[in-house]
């Protein structure tokens, strides 16, 4: 099961609003990463208890009227296949259009929940003309103002009621997703992976219509390869549309617990292999960046070098990130992917040891103590990684709430540097003591 909530809708309903609603609180309190792009059209929620990812399927659209409403058709097939649930936003303002009628039908014939909302209902009167949505069918019909954000809570307890958390794949392997752009070589990689040593050990066909998982093992150590929906056999129908392949980005991402992320080494690292990464790591997997294609690239001596820094320097702060140049075409350095991201997996659920932590980090802390809040002194107690799906250590000290970024830069970097932790996030809290 995909734990995806679509947004769908004509032009102009309020989806954005909407979204940047359910995005933006999270982003406020839990966002640690800067630099994320304001036009992107997914992101990470959560919402009692449940992690989602919402998609704004509005913002993929170009072009005339007649493009346009094909494209919203389009999306909104696509949308059903992907998601687990979908909310559907009229407009209060202009009333049911044709649009609507045509859309509304295409989910009613669907068997995925479908919540219909209506926005801007800011006022009384605006709840008084809303009532005759109910006209539009739907059981389930919420009157919410994205812009207030009033009714949004309810919308929401709705839509995650429908999600489950439990993983499609309920296995204790390392689960690997492959994730791209277009024609980035997928496929390809995959098939290599795959073919090479017969190594292949299960398939399994997953719940989701076309989900296949494989089940790989190489020399002995066993992991699955996330295939949402296709990498290997194409969808010729949906190859080209953008919103289908950044839906199946989102849904490998959510499988697995590392990813692997191709770029084209002809064009290097994009706009959209920005927000596949940004992502992965808001959602704490695992991440390897493959450049691909790399045969086709003419080579000097600092080619490969001066790429890298460009790599880290569009990643940044999450730079610890192991980065290879690979031919998927001509199986260049295909074995050392495999071993990169299963080393990856071992150090996202590796724990260190309290008493480990303290040895090395209390003398760094104490030769370079936080900076003193208002004089007071900051003094850090002791250090211990929490159980968690990544790593997170808490460190207990007088005053948490007035450590500044840089510090915790700087002890996240210290860990960095004394524990292997290449591939993965790591988050830091402070608490009380
Ligand atoms: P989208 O094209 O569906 O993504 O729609 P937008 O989110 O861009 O919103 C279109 C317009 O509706 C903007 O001018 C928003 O400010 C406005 N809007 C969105 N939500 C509300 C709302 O709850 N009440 C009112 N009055 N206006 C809204
Ligand atoms: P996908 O859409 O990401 O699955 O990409 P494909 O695997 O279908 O690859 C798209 C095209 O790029 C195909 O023509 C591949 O043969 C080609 N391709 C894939 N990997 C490489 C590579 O490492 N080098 C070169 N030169 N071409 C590649």
């Amino acid at each position: 099961m995909s734990n995806i909530v679509a947004i769908v809708g004509r032009p102009n309903v309020g989806k954005s609003t909407l979204f940047n609603r359910l995005i933006g609180k999270r982003q406020a309190i839990i966002d640690d990463v800067s630099g994320v792009t304001r036009d992107r059209q997914y992101g990470s929620a959560h919402w009692n208890g449940h992690e989602f990812v919402v998609v704004d399927t509005g913002g993929f659209v170009e072009g005339s009227q007649d493009v346009f409403e094909k494209e919203i058709r389009a999306q909104v097939r696509i949308a059903i296949d992907e998601s687990a649930v979908i909310i559907f936003l009229v407009d209060v303002e202009t009333g049911e259009t044709d649009l609507d009628q045509e859309v509304a039908t295409l989910l009613r014939n669907s068997n995925k929940p479908v919540i219909l909302a209506v926005n801007k209902v800011d006022n009384s009167h605006r709840f008084i003309d809303a009532q005759e949505m109910w006209g539009m069918g739907f059981a389930s019909t919420h009157f919410i103002s994205s812009a207030s954000g009033s009714g949004t809570g309810e919308l929401l307890d709705e839509a995650v009621s429908h999600l489950t958390d439990d993983n499609e794949l309920e296995t204790d392997l390392p689960k690997i997703a492959i994730v791209g752009q277009p024609n980035v070589g997928k496929s390809t990689f995959t098939n290599v992976l795959l073919g090479e040593d017969r190594n292949i050990v299960t398939e399994i066909a997953g719940t989701t219509r076309d989900s296949i998982h494989t089940k790989y093992n190489l020399y002995g150590k066993e992991f699955f390869i996330i295939d949402t929906a296709g990498i290997r056999k194409k969808q010729k129908v949906h190859e080209d549309l953008e919103f289908y392949s950044v839906m199946r980005a989102i849904r490998a991402i959510e499988e697995a617990d590392v990813c692997a992320l191709l770029i084209d080494a002809r064009t290097g690292i994009e706009a959209q292999d920005m927000s596949i990464f940004r992502l992965a790591q808001k959602r704490n997997k695992g991440i390897a960046i493959f450049v691909n294609k790399w045969d086709l690239i003419e080579k000097e001596t600092n080619t490969a070098r001066d790429f890298e820094l460009e790599i880290k320097r569009r990643i940044a702060p999450f730079t610890d990130v192991p980065i290879v140049f690979i031919s998927a075409l001509e199986k260049i350095r295909i074995f050392k992917t495999v071993e990169i991201l299963l080393h990856i997996y071992e150090n996202k659920i590796k724990k260190i040891s309290t008493s480990k932590l303290n040895d090395v980090l209390l003398p760094i802390i104490q030769n370079t103590p936080p900076p003193a809040h208002r004089g007071n002194m900051i003094k850090v107690k002791y250090i211990t990684q929490m159980t968690a799906s990544h790593p997170v250590f808490a460190f207990f000290c007088n005053h948490p709430d007035h450590i500044r970024e840089s510090y915790k830069l700087f002890l996240e970097n210290q860990i960095r540097a004394n524990f292997d932790f290449s591939g993965v996030k790591i988050s830091l809290v402070f608490k009380d003591k």
